[in-house]
């Protein structure tokens, strides 16, 4: 199965439920939309994926492509081709751009990738992004605006090449420009071999990344998919029929 499947997962913290049953199928080859209220738990089910430790699994299974990888720590995730943006998001000192992106190819499954299919991806990434060349002899993130760190997550994705990313979009206190930069990157990475979760709380991004399915999640569980226009819906009616519709299942 060429997939990326959450089963029946349920996840707490300190002793408290948080997700509450999650079912959700991303097809490689698709790119889905996980929207829903504050504090439904869009960012937990993110930070589950990619492995974060603060939080128990009490039930469920993650699969890709069929292989279940809860027992498998972030590195080893993200060496079966899962992208985790979040893994990186502090300053690293001393490292530039260029090398951060080596060495995370390096221990991706890229490491067979060639300094020339390097170079190549990286040239073409750039691009994609409006982004002087220049960037990357820049330490990682240090002195970074919020749209640079942006930029250079969804630069790691072009350069990465995952087949599956997790993009949590719902605390972008984002302009425009970078919201476009973002969808961009996410469009070029569109095509048959790649998946994503696009998770956002606004339906703007929406516009420039239109999803092939919108998912709802409300109160820790998936309570309503569907194609672009239930995003469209939410944007105009709110989450609160949502919500209700949500307690009477
Ligand atoms: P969303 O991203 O949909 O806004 P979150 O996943 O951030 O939702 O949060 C879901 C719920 O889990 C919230 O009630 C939040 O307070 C709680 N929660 C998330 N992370 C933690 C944590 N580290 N400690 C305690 N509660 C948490
Ligand atoms: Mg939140
Ligand atoms: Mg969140």
């Amino acid at each position: 199965a060429n997939q990326l499947e959450i089963r029946d997962l349920w996840v707490s913290i300190e002793g408290q439920p948080i997700l509450k049953g999650v079912n959700l199928t991303v097809p490689k080859g698709e790119v889905h939309a996980l929207m829903g209220p504050n504090g439904a738990g869009k960012s937990t089910l993110g930070k589950v994926i990619a492995g974060d430790p603060e939080y128990t699994v009490e039930q469920g299974e993650i699969l890709l492509d069929g292989e279940n990888i809860l027992e498998l720590e972030p590195d080893e995730r993200a060496r079966k081709g899962l992208f985790l943006a979040f893994q990186y998001p502090v300053e690293v000192p001393g490292v530039t751009i260029a090398n951060f992106l080596r060495l995370a190819l390096s221990a991706h499954k890229g490491g067979d990738v060639s300094v020339t299919e390097f170079y190549s991806r990286l040239q073409h990434a750039l691009e994609t992004l409006e982004w002087d060349e220049s960037v990357v002899s820049r330490y990682l993130n240090e002195g970074f605006s919020g749209g640079e760190k942006k930029r250079n997550e969804i630069l790691q994705l072009m350069v990465l090449q995952p087949k599956y990313a997790i993009l949590d979009e719902t605390d972008s206190g984002l302009d425009i420009d970078a919201l476009k930069i973002v969808a961009k990157g996410v469009n070029a990475m569109r095509g048959p071999e790649f998946g994503a979760l696009v998770i956002t709380h606004y339906q703007r991004l929406l516009n420039y990344i239109v999803p092939d399915v919108v998912h709802v999640m409300v109160d820790g569980r998936v309570v309503k998919s569907g194609d672009k226009n239930l995003a469209l819906e939410l944007e105009q009616k709110g989450y609160d029929w949502i919500k209700e519709l949500a307690a009477q299942s």
